[in-house]
């Protein structure tokens, strides 16, 4: 199956080349596991968090088996390359997930006003 590829500087915000990412490395790694996004921009996040300035995506990882998160997780940073950054958050507890983000610029509002 072909993979969703955005070439560089194509003018969408950072969480959408995220989002890719995500979901091709869940195809790659053939995951048992259903993929969910919990959260863009909508939510509860630290002030000034990326999540707001759609930098950041949250991706549930209680329902991953337990290998697979570390790897999953490496991947998808891997695929997105410099700039990028994420960490298992709340591990162990109901809210774990996975937090991505771009680390690599500053903040910028996306093109757009948010789309509910
Ligand atoms: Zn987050």
């Amino acid at each position: 199956m072909a993979e969703t590829k955005i070439k560089q500087n194509v003018g969408i915000a950072k969480a959408v080349v995220i989002l890719a990412a995500v979901a091709n490395e869940a195809h790659r790694l053939n995951l048992p596991a259903e993929v969910v996004i919990t959260s863009v921009s909508g939510g509860w996040h630290s002030k000034n968090s990326r999540h707001y300035f759609g930098q950041a995506v949250d991706v549930r990882s209680k329902n991953f088996p337990h290998t697979a998160k570390r790897v999953f997780l490496q991947r998808v940073l891997t695929r997105l390359g410099e700039g990028y950054t994420g960490l298992l958050e709340g591990e162990g507890s109901p809210n774990e997930h996975f937090h991505i983000q771009w680390s690599g610029g500053p903040r910028k509002r996306p093109l757009t006003e948010e789309v509910e």
